[in-house]
């Protein structure tokens, strides 16, 4: 049972690029404790309103609330101790740099960016590894980042968001370009850290996942929420049918 205490909440959010609305007063509630879905047409706002909530960018007007705390005025770092993780689209790993040091980085690397090293402690190493069974890849502890597959990489990047223990974490794409047996898995680990109770967003282009995943589940279009509701709703919904019937 989900409770309906909000962990994060967006409200009329905007970020206008020229006049290009790409986020036009999106409002959505991300419920404590759930997995929720957020879908839409190809250049609905999706990745925007992501790097909104992060503060990859810089909102134009609206307000962001994590955990009962107005963040939007707040720098990433900031939000980032008060609990928000994030993995990107295009995995961001050091290529440079092993897998285990890749997941300790994740600790520092807010200014970190043309690093090639980082030096490990043994409580650091310890806990990177613990991470790193979770997501099976344990086994790739001392290999270069840019020697793993796409699939690969994403996994370590979920060990990574996961070294910060956030309360939130905004997935874009987990099941993006990665085969049907990882697509799987990566549903399962998921559920199982939603039931240690990690909250979720995930935008997401593959519906089966989504909507065999997420409850509820957001619908964006045009920089607005168009609709939302449980999977069964949004799955029946005429307005959502005639949107990605659209693209
Ligand atoms: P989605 O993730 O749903 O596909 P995006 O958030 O990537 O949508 O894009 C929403 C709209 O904003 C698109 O029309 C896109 O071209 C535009 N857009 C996104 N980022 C920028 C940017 N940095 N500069 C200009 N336009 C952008």
């Amino acid at each position: 049972e989900i409770p309906d205490r909000p962990l994060l909440e967006v409200k009329g959010l905007q970020k206008h690029f020229g006049g290009l609305k790409a986020v036009d007063g999106a409002s959505l509630v991300v419920p404590e404790g759930s997995i929720t879905g957020l879908i839409g047409p190809n250049g609905s706002g999706k990745t925007t309103l992501f790097n909104l909530i992060d503060d990859t960018i810089r909102a134009d007007a609206g307000e962001i609330w994590l955990g009962g705390e107005r963040i939007d005025g707040m720098k990433s770092w900031q939000r980032a101790h008060r609990g928000l993780g994030r993995t990107f689209q295009i995995t961001r790993l050091f290529r440079e740099m092993t897998v285990l040091e890749n997941v300790v980085a994740a600790q520092r690397s807010f200014s970190l960016r043309g690093l090639t090293r980082v030096a490990v402690s043994g409580a650091e190493a310890r806990a990177a590894e613990e991470l790193l069974e979770f997501v099976g890849m344990r086994d790739f502890r001392d290999q270069r980042a840019s020697d793993l597959s796409y699939g690969q990489q994403k996994l370590v990047e979920l060990a990574q968001v996961l070294m910060l223990d956030p309360k939130l974490i905004l997935l874009d794409e987990p099941a993006g370009g990665i085969n049907p047996v990882l697509i799987e898995r990566m549903g399962e680990m998921i559920r199982e850290l939603n039931s240690y109770g990690k909250t979720f967003l995930i935008v997401e282009h593959n519906m089966p996942f989504v909507l065999g995943l997420c409850d509820p589940v957001h619908v964006l279009g045009r920089g607005r929420t168009m609709a939302t509701g449980t999977p069964e709703e949004i799955k029946n919904d005429p307005a959502v049918i005639d949107a990605y019937l659209g693209e």
